[in-house]
């Protein structure tokens, strides 16, 4: 039998894409992912209650933007559309224990006039402070994120140049930056900060829409996935973990199977562990890990989808009531708590212990019947200022072998938006190193 034209290892979110943008291009495509379920990250699994009712648990909660417009594509491909929800405006309520509230809700203005409203109204900073923020705002709109030298700053840094008190920080500028990059403003660098409010904020008025999966991300990504793939002609191998690359005779040979090309859609430990003759890829990108606490009320205790929190360690709750198929009449909330280095490492209990009662304080009413943890240590890789320059492009010295996964230079942070990029760079630059595409073959 002739050896598939290409093999992608590593079934995420990256090698989905890639392997369905080649297989839609005509291409033999195997993808072989190590677990028994596509989706990487993004994934889920069934958690029996004490009173036997099952749900469904997303090991990290996971939100997108309108503007994430090639994950949105991977989930329309997928068949996904209905699956996901999607703000018609941005509007996220912001709780503090105090009992102050605020809303970040875009207005009907064009961009970026279109926050002035909710950050002249934005009730958890003094007025002075509020005026401040559109300052800082405009002049982040202008900064060049492909300019190395802003990579090498940290936006912490730059916000304190440009008249932002700690407070602001915390109150709003936090608020965002460890949602989407997974750190704080101190520790992230200034270019993929200006990334995310360049295109999610400041651009376009709809971009920073925020939109969720409504059923199990496993489901979404996992058994979608698979489906799509199948009819594409992919042959999905699950549970199957090569353990080393070689070149010879012309051709790749992953444990044995002989491919012509190969692109490795794993996280870089796993890359430099299968070409160990290589490299450093991503070698000195340091992880960020991100905690998830579920708690299962007798009642419904959040009002809305999800809000957001300043001062409080619950930084963000979701109700995944819908998602989760409980149908006992209570609630099931996700706390995400991301940049959770200090918390990765306690014992559930004591995690529990802090994050119960800080949702009741926030949003009282219900009794907790079941709390469980869930962990992701290596959630994103670390967006530490000078980062961009260990991220690879998707082609490598070596002829025939590529990388994809959101490690990789996507101008990104470590999103599903920079996996599904990474994804169709790595298919491109495959196809264009295909001498005949296959796609011109006529089918006999
Ligand atoms: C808790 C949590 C919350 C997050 N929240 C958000 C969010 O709100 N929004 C957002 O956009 N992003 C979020 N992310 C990040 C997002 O999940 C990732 O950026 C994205 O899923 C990465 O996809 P990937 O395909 O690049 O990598 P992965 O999903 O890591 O896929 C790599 C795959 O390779 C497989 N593999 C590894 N080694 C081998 C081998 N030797 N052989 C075969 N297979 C192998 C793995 O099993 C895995 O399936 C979050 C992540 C976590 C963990």
């Amino acid at each position: 039998m002739k050896p598939p034209d290409v093999t992608v290892v590593g079934g995420g979110l990256a090698g989905i894409t890639t392997a369905l943008a080649c297989a839609d291009a005509g291409l033999r495509v195997v993808l072989q992912e190590a677990r028994p379920r596509l989706g990487g990250r993004t994934t889920s699994f069934t958690r029996a209650l004490a009173d036997r009712t099952d749900i469904e648990v997303d090991t990290g909660q996971h939100v997108f933007m309108r503007c994430c417009t090639a994950y949105r594509a991977l989930v329309q491909r997928l068949g996904g559309d209905s699956l996901v929800a999607l703000q018609p405006r941005l509007d996220v309520p912001v709780v503090h224990p105090s009992g102050t509230t605020a809303r970040i809700r875009r207005g009907t203005a064009p961009a970026p006039l279109h926050l002035l409203p909710a950050l002249a109204g934005y009730r958890l900073l003094p007025l002075s402070e509020r005026l401040r923020l559109g300052r800082a705002a405009l002049a982040l709109g202008l900064l060049d994120p492909a300019d190395p030298a802003t990579d090498e700053i940290s936006f912490g840094e730059w916000l304190s140049r440009h008249g932002q008190s700690p407070r602001a920080v915390a109150a709003l500028w936090d608020l965002i930056t460890v949602a989407t990059l997974n750190s704080p403003a101190s520790r992230s660098s200034l270019a993929l900060a200006a990334t995310v409010f360049q295109i999610g904020l400041l651009t376009d008025a709809s971009a920073g829409d925020l939109g969720w999966a409504r059923v199990p991300l496993g489901h979404l990504h996992g058994d979608l996935a698979l489906t799509a793939l199948r009819e594409a002609g992919v042959e999905v191998q699950l549970g199957v973990k090569p353990s080393l690359l070689d070149f010879r005779d012309g051709a790749w040979h992953l444990d044995g199977c002989v491919t012509d090309r190969v692109v490795l859609a794993v996280p870089p430990p796993a890359a430099e562990r299968l070409v160990p003759f290589e490299a450093e890829w991503g070698a000195r990108l340091s992880a960020s890990p991100i905690v998830n606490v579920h708690l299962v009320y007798d009642r419904p205790v959040l009002t809305e989808s999800f809000f957001a929190t300043v001062d409080s360690p619950v930084q963000w709750v979701f109700d995944r009531t819908e998602a989760s198929g409980l149908k006992t009449g209570g609630q099931y909330l996700a706390v995400s708590i991301s940049s959770a280095s200090e918390m990765i490492g306690r014992p559930a209990r004591a995690i529990i212990d802090e994050i119960a009662p800080a949702v009741t304080a926030l949003f009282p009413g219900g009794n907790l019947q079941h709390a469980f943890v869930t962990r992701e240590a290596s959630a994103t890789f670390s967006p530490a200022p000078g980062t961009g320059k260990w991220r690879p492009g998707p082609r490598t010295r070596l002829p025939g072998l590529f990388l994809a996964g959101s490690w990789t230079a996507t101008g990104w942070p470590d999103t599903m938006e920079g996996a599904v990029r990474s994804g169709n760079s790595a298919a491109a630059a495959v196809l264009a190193d295909t001498p005949f595409p296959a796609r011109t073959e006529v089918p006999v």
